[in-house]
């Protein structure tokens, strides 16, 4: 056995030079201004050197009338990186006819990235809103994905964020460090960190955009501009 795999090292150890590289899933469908807020505040307060926008294929549980195709839901996110070059995006949720419709779990793409940045020192993270979260347990091999790298979990108006060590299976925790004022925005767990994201409460949900589209109503503010363009000229949410 090497002495790398008798001695792991916690993802929330490795040297302060590291890359870092967030990984945002979501179906963006559209992708919003609430997106952005977080996107923009986790580049700055992890210090990222780029955020990586997966638009996941068709969510098992989400079947609606209306819901983007993937192309539409992947161009839309591309406009949206338009102009900050640490947003990219990645087609790893495509599937091999890049039509979206192949079902994907987060920890089967965690592992993706993993295996494509081996080697290169990059410490990688996962960053969720607080509903997500807060909604693990339904994810496939949730206790696996959350020993795979760390967690930035943002806040989201309406979901408490101090429930969220509850989601963490007890025996996950790290042994507490008998400090006496813990830190309310890190939960460490035996390999990995839940960092808490604070500075941001958008109420914007893209539930609330297709609503408005719906009704014929604007939508000027809740999308970047570019994507509210694309809305207009594909005739989407209608
Ligand atoms: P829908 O209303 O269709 O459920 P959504 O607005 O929640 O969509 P998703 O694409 O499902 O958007 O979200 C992708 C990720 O972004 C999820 O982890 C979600 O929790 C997070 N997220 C979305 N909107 C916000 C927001 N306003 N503040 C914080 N996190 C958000």
């Amino acid at each position: 056995m090497s002495a790398a795999a008798r001695h792991p090292i916690r993802a929330s150890q490795t040297p302060e030079r590291a890359r870092r590289i967030a990984l945002f899933g979501g179906t963006f469908d559209p992708i919003h201004s609430g997106h952005l807020a977080v996107a923009r505040a986790a580049l700055r307060r992890f210090r990222l050197h780029q955020l990586i926008f997966v638009p996941t294929s068709r969510p098992p549980h989400k079947h609606r009338r209306n819901m983007a195709c993937y192309l539409d839901r992947f161009a839309m996110v591309a406009l949206a990186c338009a102009g900050n070059p640490k947003f990219v995006i990645s087609l790893a949720e495509s599937g091999a006819d890049h039509s979206g419709r192949e079902v994907f779990y987060s920890v089967d793409t965690v592992r993706h990235f993993q295996r494509k940045l081996r080697g290169s020192g990059t410490r990688l993270f996962f960053l969720v809103g607080a509903d997500s979260f807060l909604d693990l347990h339904s994810w496939r091999d949730y206790r696996t994905l959350l020993g795979l790298c760390d967690f930035i979990v943002a806040s989201r108006p309406g979901f408490r964020m101090d429930a969220l060590r509850r989601v963490i299976p007890p025996e996950m925790l790290a042994p507490a460090s008998g400090e006496a004022r813990p830190n309310p925005r890190k939960i460490a767990l035996r390999r990995t960190t839940v960092h808490v994201l604070d500075a941001v409460s958008s109420h914007v949900s893209a539930t609330e955009v297709r609503r408005r589209l719906d009704r014929g109503h604007s939508v000027h503010g809740l999308v970047p501009p570019r994507v509210e363009e694309y809305i207009t000229k594909q005739a989407l949410y209608r």
